[in-house]
């Protein structure tokens, strides 16, 4: 299914301004209706702005066509792994859009606002009852951001204690770059923990660290390998006798959905991420929402604020006893919490409970369909994701960027490569519960494919992508100096 059409690709590559002709109109100006007046005067008209002269048809197309260039959940599978990008309902749009939700203002007085808190707290019900904890916020506007507040309460927890001495953040070596970012913003030392040969926490190593100068450790379940780890109680049983908190980063809950509570295992937070595990859109840098749910330890210092029930069934916000304090202007990404809540009414208990499974299900067919040709480095079962090196490849000198590329060329989005690091050439596919069996195996299929390329001929898999309108790109600099206009000079910025 190699897609190489040399004319769809010339199509690409044109622009507006290759098609130009002078004179040519994709408008008519109406008539005009206010009096005319002067040019301004000559020296301050330009005459080196080259605009595209081009027909109404010419525009149309040209812009439809850069419209379907961009791959989304809606185009196909997007295994991007820890990422859960599972399909969007569109219901939920409909919902967002009702006027009540649509129009509130986050200043307006919470009299008149009664049906948006009235969601809130229910949304927060819903969520210390998924997670098994006593209080939730749903002010974080991001997993990272729910990781930031989750820290500054346990900073604020050590402090009421007379703890100064707690400034090391313990973090397992498989963890996702936001935890130790955090730890290191709110001035913490992160210390990172060796896993084992089966994926879990190095229980020795971890005891090696544990102590009084400990302000908590930070863990992922199930972890960025995709296992669950099982060790889990004893891990936060041995941090809370050291003293310390457990932060649980619970961007990979849609494997635990109604299956296993955090809360019940020990955290004293966990974030959840709605924009991944339920389904709020995301990508692009756009909207986020990581509420923090935590234990009855923690409740006090949640941020301001939470939404409380008061009498004559009112709802009001709340800032708590010991609160950390704002840490947002407003109180959360409403429209994420509106779009959470339709997902959680209309799917219900059973619903959220076949999510994981169906989560679960669909990684490890995955996991069972490919381990023969891509190396799996821990011999598992896994959760929601599975992780597989391309090692093997990589003695055709081929790499996980290769693989990646050239599933652009069979019509797929890659999935996460190198992460976690401490697996070499990952490659971490999480299908989600949103792709159905054709899906998965169409998806299985090309990954066969480009194994076999890899061994025959393995030079047209480094060179891949052929079919997109950019083929290799310099990563860092498209990311940080981005093109995102077309300019005359073009050629000179070429990546
Ligand atoms: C996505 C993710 C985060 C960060 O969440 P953001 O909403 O992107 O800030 C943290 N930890 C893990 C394991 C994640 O997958």
């Amino acid at each position: 299914m190699l897609i190489n059409n040399p004319k769809l690709l010339e199509k690409q590559r044109t622009l507006l301004m290759d098609v130009s002709v002078a004179g040519r109109r994709a408008s008519t100006t109406p008539s005009m209706d206010v009096p005319l007046s002067d040019m301004p005067p000559a020296e301050l008209l330009r005459d080196d702005l080259h605009f595209p002269e081009v027909s109404e048809p010419q525009l149309i197309r040209y812009f439809t066509h850069l419209s379907t260039l961009n791959y989304g959940v809606d185009s196909g599978i997007y295994p991007l792994g820890s990422c859960t990008m599972k399909y969007n309902p569109k219901l939920h749009e409909d919902a967002v859009r009702l006027p009540g939700f649509a129009n509130v203002h986050p200043i307006q007085p919470d009299e008149t606002a009664q049906g948006a808190l009235q969601l809130m707290h229910n949304l927060q019900t819903y969520l210390a009852e998924i997670t098994g904890t006593s209080a939730v916020s749903l002010a974080p506007l991001a997993g990272a951001h729910g990781e930031f507040t989750g820290l500054q309460m346990f900073r604020a927890y050590h402090l009421e204690h007379g703890q100064i001495q707690r400034k090391r953040v313990l973090i397992p070596d498989s963890a996702h770059g936001t935890n130790p970012a955090t730890a290191a913003m709110l001035g913490f030392t992160v210390t990172s923990v060796a896993t084992d040969n089966d994926g879990n926490v190095d229980m020795d190593a971890l005891h090696k660290e544990l102590g009084t100068d400990v302000v908590g450790l930070m863990i992922t379940l199930p972890s960025t390998l995709g296992l669950f780890e099982r060790h889990i109680v004893e891990i936060c049983k041995a941090v809370h006798e050291a003293g310390g908190l457990v932060y649980g980063d619970g961007a990979n809950m849609n494997a635990l959905l109604g299956q296993v509570k955090p809360g019940a295992l020990g955290f004293d937070v966990v974030h959840l991420n709605l924009h991944k595990t339920f389904s709020t859109p995301h990508g692009g840098g756009g909207p986020g929402s990581g509420p923090v749910c935590v234990s009855e330890t923690l409740r006090d210092y949640l941020p301001d604020a939470v939404v409380v029930k008061i009498a004559n069934n009112t709802y009001k916000f709340h800032r708590p006893a010991k609160s950390i304090g704002k840490i947002a202007a407003f109180n959360g990404n409403f429209g994420m919490l509106v779009r959470a809540y339709a997902y959680i009414r209309i799917l219900g208990a059973e619903g959220l409970k076949s999510i994981s499974e169906n989560a679960v299900i669909n990684a490890n067919y995955v996991l069972a369909k490919l381990k023969g040709d891509y190396l799996l480095p821990y011999q598992r079962l896994c959760m929601h994701e599975v992780i597989f090196s391309a090692k093997r490849q990589k003695e055709h000198n081929v790499r996980a960027l290769d693989v990646a590329k050239r599933l652009i060329d069979y019509g797929f989005h890659p999935p996460t490569m190198y992460f976690p690091l401490i697996v070499e050439e990952a490659l971490m596919i999480e299908p989600t519960e949103s792709e159905g069996r054709e899906g998965l195996d169409a998806f299985i299929d090309a990954m066969l494919s480009i194994a076999r390329e890899v061994e025959e001929q393995p030079e047209l898999v480094r060179n891949a992508p052929y079919s997109a309108p950019m083929t290799r790109l310099d990563e860092a600099r498209a990311a940080r100096q981005p093109v995102l206009r077309w300019r005359a000079d073009a050629d000179k910025q070429k990546i």
